[in-house]
């Protein structure tokens, strides 16, 4: 298996695509939008140049994983010859449920379908095609090419076979596959939303600031990062549809989103992506240096 597609250009999908990429995999990297498309390859390129300038790879290196990457518009002829496709595009039930249905359609019978969706049923997804066999979560962690975990999720019906290939795979990329199984949020999300979205209740009760809320976590529980600062880096529309994924699952009012977030959702401050959450990024030297603590 050693072409690969990825579906989806944005923050996950170029970092996927960078990874594979890095390991030798040729990449077909699919977007139904042409600046995404750009916008990715210029990210993977500078996150390379990153690399090379922290002596992490040689700028052949850097070459050599460009070269792997082939981008498309054209999803048809993108899976036509790969034995994994990753679908990374927007975090949208109905959307995923139609790439599925055309995936399904457009790829060789033994394809594997995996999704990095963060939150929605592999089941339910795995249910539009004639393979749910085949089908899997694969949920990469943001900065994709740093961050060690993927958390493979088994859909109802996917096959050992199936789960032994990616859990292998991961590992060719140098990742920490860790199996679990197709409940609302997994586990990542499961444990890590509902303290997000206590911190943003925390601030709309007025306890603590913004910076005070995540100097505590930082500085008191060791994290790398504030959870208010991690939700700007997530997307706080993503971390909203996520907590809207498990509160609907579970019919638990523990994961009902705070009303802070459903309104700053709603003003369109998304946090890193929109240049503002609960933090200001409009200054972009200023997204950038924080980016950089990370890659
Ligand atoms: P994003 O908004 O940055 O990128 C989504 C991309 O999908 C866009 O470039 C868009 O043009 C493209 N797209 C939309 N419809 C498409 C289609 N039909 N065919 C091809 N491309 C299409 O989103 P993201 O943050 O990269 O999230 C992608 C997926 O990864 C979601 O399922 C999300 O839940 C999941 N995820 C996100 C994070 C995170 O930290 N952002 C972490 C883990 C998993």
């Amino acid at each position: 298996m050693k072409n690969v597609a990825v579906i989806g250009a944005g923050t996950m999908g170029n970092g996927i695509a960078h990874t594979f990429a890095q390991s030798g995999f040729k990449v077909q990297l699919i977007d139904i939008n042409e600046d995404s498309l750009k916008k990715g390859m210029e990210t993977i390129s500078r996150n390379l140049d990153r690399m090379v300038t922290k002596e992490k790879i040689t700028e052949a290196e850097k070459t050599e994983t460009i070269n792997n990457i082939t981008t498309t518009t054209d999803v048809s002829a993108g899976v036509k010859n790969v034995g994994l496709v990753v679908e990374a595009a927007t975090e949208n039930v109905d959307l995923k449920l139609k790439i599925f249905k055309q995936l399904d359609k457009e790829c060789h019978d033994n394809t594997i379908l995996a999704t990095n969706t963060s939150s929605i049923s592999i089941t339910q997804i795995a249910a539009v095609t004639a393979r749910p066999d085949k089908v899997i979560g694969m949920h990469f962690m943001n900065p994709v090419p740093i961050m060690k975990l993927v958390e493979i999720i088994r859909g109802y019906n996917t096959s050992d076979e199936v789960t032994n290939i990616i859990m292998k795979l991961s590992k060719t990329l140098g990742k920490v596959p860790t199996e679990v199984n197709d409940y609302p949020g997994f586990v990542a999300n499961r444990i890590l939303m509902p303290m997000i979205n206590e911190s943003i209740e925390t601030l709309y009760n007025g306890v603590a600031g913004v910076q005070e809320i995540d100097t505590v976590m930082k500085l008191g529980m060791a994290h790398p990062m504030g959870p208010l600062q991690l939700a700007d880096f997530i997307g706080l529309d993503v971390c909203l549809s996520i907590l809207n994924v498990m509160y609907d699952g579970f019919k638990n009012p523990k994961y009902a989103p705070c009303p802070l977030l459903v309104n700053m959702v709603r003003a369109g401050k998304l946090g890193v992506k929109s240049g503002e959450g609960f933090y200001n990024y409009s200054e972009s030297r200023k997204a950038e240096k924080v980016a950089n603590q990370f890659v």
